[in-house]
């Protein structure tokens, strides 16, 4: 047992918030270069966003994308297709990034949150039948972390009621369900390309569907709703300016060639974790179901605080001693508890949409989300890269196993 004292040399680890982990590179300086040369930097004239859509919405296997300024940005021009009625409902989670939650509150409509599977923080097809209601306008799924949600039972209920799916594909990139691409299963996906993201431009988003009318509804969402090349184009409807810049499309295209390497690194690199972290008492490898791919945006882990001293916090205060900066609960708290939604703050002091609100949607008692706490209290976010090396990786498993050896020790593991 003495074994596990011996001090673990600190590692840095390579890091998506800079060069170290992002694999950016001559490909593309020479398309941004080549943007910038021609002197059209907007992509209503530009071709390198275009082409960045079609080659995404071919890789994805789907007929329409249209990129955007953000991935919050998609996430509302996605609403703003479907286009809610003021108080109308859209059942989504606690826990996603906020990006993910106030175009709701943009668009009118009431957020109302479902519980999540305790081990992977998703939404299930059970959690979202409890808050569905004659309100539901849409279902928001997050894959959260890139693991993805069960579309085929989600996609069943949702069909049953008639109700329109947004697959939330931040952290999910090129993930699959039964063979099938994350972002095709609903009836609108969203991407991200922000800096931490799977590929990114810095900020950047995009929106992919089957459906032309509503894919033609984000576009003109992007554009001001201005009916380029309709023959009396006008404003057609209340919208914004969240376009692409073509700086943002040359970089992506540039990117896009090197996604499936990305995954499939990050993927490989996981399974060799997950390999070498068997058998630790209180801490349990991520829950992936046989039927999909998960594409690891972070790897988690979850930590049982009956085994573990100090649960998933302690262990992150020991795994910083050795320098790999971890983030236990991922959010501090679930969405419905942040000062936005809890406190209502909106437009001036209006609290609208809230005020539109049946008072059992905006009911956020914990004891509705079992699942939710759980989950944010047990789960530790390890940062994770594609650049990640056998010796990073021997390095993170002999600090896990360490750093839970040291805090169950007196525990009767
Ligand atoms: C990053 C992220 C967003 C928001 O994307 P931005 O590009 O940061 O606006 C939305 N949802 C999820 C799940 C995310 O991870």
């Amino acid at each position: 047992m003495n074994m596990v004292h011996k001090p673990i040399p600190p590692l840095v680890l390579p890091s998506d918030q800079d060069a170290s982990g992002r694999t950016l590179g001559d490909e593309e300086i020479t398309l941004v270069a080549e943007a910038i040369r021609s002197g059209t930097l907007t992509c209503t004239k530009g071709k390198f966003t275009r082409e960045f859509e079609t080659r995404f919405a071919t890789l994805i296997g789907i007929g329409h994308a249209h990129a955007c300024s953000s991935g919050s940005a998609a996430i509302h021009a996605a609403i703003a297709a479907i286009d809610p009625e003021p108080g109308d409902e859209i059942i989504t989670s606690g826990i996603t990034d906020m990006g993910a939650l106030t175009p709701i509150l943009y668009q009118g409509a009431i957020p109302v949150f479902a519980d999540v599977d305790a081990r992977t923080g998703n939404l299930t097809a059970a959690s979202i039948a409890e808050r569905l209601s004659p309100k539901t306008k849409a279902i928001i799924v997050t894959h959260l972390f890139g693991n993805p949600c069960d579309m085929t039972a989600i996609g069943e209920l949702a069909r049953s009621r008639d109700i329109p799916v947004i697959e939330d594909c931040a952290q999910a990139f090129f993930a699959q369900h039964r063979n099938q691409a994350i972002g095709s299963f609903g009836t609108l996906g969203c991407f991200s390309l922000q800096q931490g993201k799977h590929i990114t431009t810095g900020e950047g988003g995009i929106v992919v569907s089957n459906d032309a009318a509503l894919a033609r509804r984000v576009y003109l969402f992007n554009n001001k709703a201005w009916g380029y090349g309709d023959p009396s184009p006008d404003h057609y409807f209340l919208a914004l300016n969240y376009r692409m810049s073509e700086l943002q499309g040359a970089c992506a295209l540039g990117q896009l060639p090197k996604l499936e390497d990305v995954v499939q690194k990050r993927v490989e690199s996981a399974q060799k974790l997950t390999a070498s972290l068997q058998g630790i008492p209180g801490v349990e490898t991520p829950f992936v179901a046989s039927t999909d791919k998960h594409v690891f945006w972070k790897y988690c882990l979850n930590i049982d605080q009956a085994i573990i001293t100090g649960g998933a916090v302690g262990m992150g205060k020991v795994l910083k001693e050795v320098g790999i900066a971890s983030a236990p609960r991922y959010i501090q708290k679930p969405a419905f508890r942040c000062e936005v939604i809890a406190k209502q703050r909106t437009f001036g002091k209006s609290r609208w949409p809230f005020t539109l609100a049946r008072p059992e949607a905006i009911d956020y008692d914990a004891a509705k989300f079992p699942g939710t706490f759980t989950y944010l209290e047990r789960v530790l976010v390890l940062p994770w890269n594609e650049r990640y090396t056998e010796e990073h990786l021997d390095f993170l498993a002999s600090a896990i196993r360490g750093a839970a050896l040291r805090l169950a020790e007196g525990n009767g593991a």
